[in-house]
């Protein structure tokens, strides 16, 4: 007798698969904590929205919005980063807005729904910018081993390899963090000297690179892993970061009124 095939394949399609997966999951907005449909991406509606006004802010150099635009800032250009790729600027001191709390979530949680997302967001906004995405290596920015310890992952790993695959890269890990903090050190002291990185031995000649970080605050560490890459032999290096929190004299929306 033949055996009377079972029709699991066609019931477990992959969309379906991904229903059953999604509503067993019971999937939270990571901004407010309230259940998201199937359609969302991470964020409730009402979260996508303030989301979304947080990323139509401009870059106040060449006014574009900060995810079509690649201007760097004053360090980073001197480290070698002339192009610095960004999704929005990070709200200082508002913890409770959805961006910020997206890349929480990214550093804490290894939120598959979270990396996608963001890394989608990243991945749109280096095609705004950069032409032929796919002749560049992309790197990340190493988390500190403590850091890793403490969250079990390294996101900027995580964002850069999903982000190579989207752009259909090369993922290569380049940098190594140093694990020795230094002590006694003011804070600005702390963030640039904590930007200590070392390179794996590599010939990166004639090389473009791109290297990915969830935030940059200083741009110290970019900074840093973009001289190394540069000592190397990279020939181009791009930043590419979900959001930039330095404060430089380009201020976005703010009118300065001229000196009389
Ligand atoms: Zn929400
Ligand atoms: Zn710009």
């Amino acid at each position: 007798m033949q055996k009377r095939k079972l029709p699991l394949i066609d019931i477990m399609d992959k969309n379906l698969f991904r229903k059953i997966l999604f509503y067993i999951s019971v999937p939270k907005c990571v901004a407010c904590g309230e259940r998201i449909d199937l359609d969302d991406d991470a964020l409730c509606k009402s979260c996508a929205v303030d989301y979304n006004e947080v990323k139509q802010r401009n870059c106040s150099r060449c006014s574009l919005p900060l995810y079509e635009c690649s201007c760097s800032n004053e360090f980073l250009e001197n480290h070698y980063v002339k192009r610095l790729i960004k999704v929005y600027r990070y709200v200082q001191h508002h913890d409770f807005t959805p961006s910020n709390n997206v890349i929480y979530s990214l550093k804490r949680d290894n939120r598959e729904d979270v990396l996608s997302f963001l890394s989608s967001e990243l991945e749109c906004a280096v095609r705004k910018s950069v032409i032929d995405p796919e002749k560049y290596i992309i790197t990340n920015v190493p988390r500190r081993r403590a850091a890793i310890k403490k969250y079990g992952i390294d996101h900027s790993r995580l964002l850069a390899k999903a982000l190579a695959k989207r752009l259909g890269c090369e993922y290569a890990s380049y940098l190594k963090s140093k694990s020795k903090l230094p002590q006694k050190k003011t804070f600005a002291e702390m963030r640039i000297s904590n930007a200590e990185f070392d390179i794996v031995n590599v010939d990166l000649r004639g090389k473009r690179i791109i290297i990915v970080d969830d935030i940059t605050t200083t741009g110290a560490s970019l900074g840093s892993c973009a001289a190394l890459l540069r000592a190397s032999g990279a020939k181009e290096i791009i930043g590419a970061v979900i959001a930039v929190a330095y404060k430089d004299k380009y201020e976005p929306f703010a009118y300065v009124p001229p000196i009389k």
